[in-house]
């Protein structure tokens, strides 16, 4: 079936690690637009794989905080639904079953090397985003750990020279190259937890969505996505990606929790439409 052709499923899909802020609430709002613009379904998911960083009340509130807001969904972990369940703590087995079969496929590899390891080793620059460093490929050749007790991470292979295109709902053709524009990344965490991107990549493909709405900062980890559906053999969703809101000084609003979380802003008396205002659409 054609992409077009099936129902629109949209998600949203917020990490319980701090109050949310207007900038999140705007990539949502934007993902609710487009969904109810193609009469769809909105599914709200708990991103809460970080379990190192998550804590519990801040799923309750962070419930709360979406529905002050004005936003509404047909399935999540406060209602149920077909797809669940919608914590990824709750996930695992999803994704346990799909770190098998890209091993099975030989396209990933265990990395024991230290985030020191790569930084004195890499001479690429940063790929623009929250990777870090581009990964030198110090242990691209290993089969399995070596070491039985030593810690490792898996690491996705990425096809060099390979030009990853895709066509953003939002800014056009987008393309990257692999090897240049990123490198082998890491599914699966030293420490025993799945990677976020490749979490979503699962449950994005389980939960049957046609469009993930998310900020413009993951475009080029969208292409490191689609080489995850690939290999895994999953209809990649479509992507539209929203442009970051600055501030006036030229920074992420995502990077100002405390006065633009909307508990605050609730708190100083401002109302979500007043906060809506400006936003298109
Ligand atoms: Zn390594």
């Amino acid at each position: 079936m054609n992409l077009s052709e099936k129902p629109y499923r949209g998600r949203l899909a917020p990490s319980p690690t701090g109050y949310l802020h207007l900038g999140h609430a705007r990539t949502f709002w934007m993902a609710r637009e487009r969904a109810r613009a193609n009469g769809g379904t909105l599914i709200l998911r708990n991103d809460d794989i970080d379990s190192t960083r998550f804590k519990l009340e801040f799923v309750s509130q962070m419930i709360e905080d979406l529905r002050w807001f004005g936003f509404e969904w047909q399935e999540g972990p406060d209602c149920g639904g077909a797809f669940g369940p919608y914590s990824q703590s709750e996930r695992r087995s999803f994704y346990v079953a799909a770190l098998e079969k890209l091993r099975a496929g030989g396209f990933i590899y265990p990395c024991t090397c230290s985030r020191k390891d790569i930084r004195d080793a890499a001479s690429a620059p940063n790929a623009g985003d929250d990777e870090g460093p581009m990964y030198p490929g110090t242990c691209r050749e290993k089969r399995k750990a070596e070491s039985g007790k030593q810690k490792f991470s898996w690491r996705f292979r990425v096809p060099d020279g390979e030009i990853i295109s895709f066509t953003d709902g939002n800014f056009g053709v987008q393309q990257f190259l692999a090897g240049k524009n990123f490198g082998d990344f890491v599914v699966w965490r030293h420490d025993d937890v799945p990677a976020y991107q490749f979490a979503c990549v699962v449950d994005d493909a389980a939960m049957d969505i046609t469009e993930v709405v998310r900020g413009a900062d993951l475009l080029v980890s969208t292409a490191r996505q689609l080489l995850l559906y690939r290999a895994l053999k999953l209809a990649p969703p479509n992507f539209f990606h929203c442009a970051l809101v600055l501030d006036e000084k030229g920074q992420r609003l995502a990077k100002r929790h405390d006065a633009l979380s909307l508990r605050a802003l609730r708190e100083r008396g401002e109302t979500p439409e007043a906060l809506r205002r400006d936003w298109a659409q």
